[in-house]
C-alpha cells in the first residue's frame, strides 16, 4: 500500500489486492486512470484505486461517507478488481492486451457526468475511448455473471477502439463485444438471447442484420438487436473459427465490411445473412 501524490482535489489511496510486484498492471493503466480522473476531480475525492493483477479500479464514495469510513479495498471493490482481472484475460486471449480502468462513481448522476455527451440510461456500463464507465443502479441490478459479461463487453470496446471507429456496422461492434463477453459464461442461446428466441419460436425471423438504429437506447427491439448481433459473431465463430471472426473485425476496420467478408470468409452480407438467419432458425427454434 503506498500514497499517490495529491491530484487536483482528490485524495487518492492505492490498495493492492493481488500483490504489486510482478502482477502490477503496467503503470500505462494507472497513469490512464490518473488522467481521466483528473478530467473531474470534483466526484473522485476520497476515491479509492485498487489494483488487480492487470485492471485498475477506481472507486468514488458518495459524499455523504467521509472517506476515512469508505476503507478502500473493501471487499466489494477487491471482487470488482477480481471480476475485472477475469474479462480482461478474455479479451486479452480472443483479440489482444488491454489496459482495463475501470470507473466507479458513487452516483448514477456522476456516471452521467463522465459519460457526457452520451447517456447512461438504462445502461450497466459503458466504454470510451480508454475506459470503462459504470452505472451504480444498473450494473448493481447485476448478477456476478451478468457483471463479468458487460466488463468484457466494454473491454473488448476498449481494446477495439469502438469509441474511435464510428463506420463500422453495429452488428460487428455489438456482436463481437457480447461474443467475448459470453465466452466462458456457459450460458446457452436460448438463455441468453431469451427475446429473440420467442420471436422466432413464433415463426418471425429478423429479415436483416441489425444496423445502428437498432441499438439506439429505447429502440423497441433492442435486445433483440443485441442478441442478433452475438448470434451473427457466434454463427462466424461456429463456421469459420474463432481466430476467422477476430481477422474479420480487424479486416472491417482496415477495408470496410464488404471487402473484409470476402477476404476473411470467402463470403458476401447476403450470404452472410442467409446463413446467419438458418443459424437462429437452429439455435433458437
Ligand atoms: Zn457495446
Amino acid at each position: 500500500m503506498r500514497a499517490l501524490a495529491r491530484l487536483a482535489a482528490a485524495v487518492l489511496v492505492v490498495a493492492s489486492v493481488a500483490g504489486l510486484a510482478a502482477d502490477a498492471p503496467p503503470d500505462r493503466a494507472l497513469a490512464t486512470a490518473r488522467a481521466v480522473m483528473g478530467e473531474h476531480p470534483e466526484i473522485w475525492i476520497g476515491a479509492s484505486i485498487i489494483r488487480g493483477k492487470h485492471a485498475v479500479v477506481v472507486t468514488g464514495h458518495a459524499a455523504s461517507t467521509p472517506p476515512s469510513l469508505s476503507a478502500p479495498g473493501a471487499p466489494a471493490e477487491a471482487r470488482l478488481a477480481d471480476v475485472a482481472d477475469s474479462a480482461r484475460r478474455t479479451v486479452a486471449r480472443v483479440w489482444g492486451p488491454v489496459d482495463a480502468v475501470i470507473l466507479a462513481p458513487a452516483t448514477d448522476e456522476q456516471a452521467e457526468v463522465l459519460a457526457s455527451p452520451s447517456g447512461v440510461t438504462g445502461l450497466a456500463a459503458l466504454a470510451d475511448v480508454d475506459h470503462v464507465i459504470l452505472a451504480p443502479s444498473g450494473f448493481g441490478r447485476l448478477s456476478p455473471t451478468g457483471r463479468r459479461v458487460v466488463l468484457a463487453h466494454e473491454l473488448t470496446h476498449v481494446a477495439t477502439g469502438a469509441a474511435i471507429s464510428g463506420d463500422m456496422p453495429a452488428w460487428l461492434v455489438e456482436g463481437f463485444a457480447d461474443y467475448v463477453g459470453y465466452l466462458g459464461s456457459d450460458l446457452t442461446a436460448r438463455a441468453v438471447a431469451a427475446e429473440l428466441a420467442a420471436e422466432v419460436r413464433s415463426g418471425t425471423l429478423p429479415a436483416e442484420l441489425p444496423g445502428r438504429e437498432a441499438f439506439r437506447p429505447g429502440a423497441s427491439r433492442l435486445p433483440q438487436a443485441y442478441e442478433e448481433a452475438w448470434l451473427a459473431c457466434r454463427y462466424v465463430a461456429d463456421r469459420y473459427g474463432e481466430r476467422a471472426l477476430v481477422a474479420l473485425y480487424r479486416a472491417a476496420r482496415r477495408h470496410g465490411i464488404a471487402t473484409a467478408l470476402v477476404e476473411t470468409l470467402g463470403t458476401d452480407l447476403a450470404e452472410l445473412t442467409a446463413a446467419w438467419r438458418g443459424y437462429l432458425r437452429h439455435e433458437l427454434a
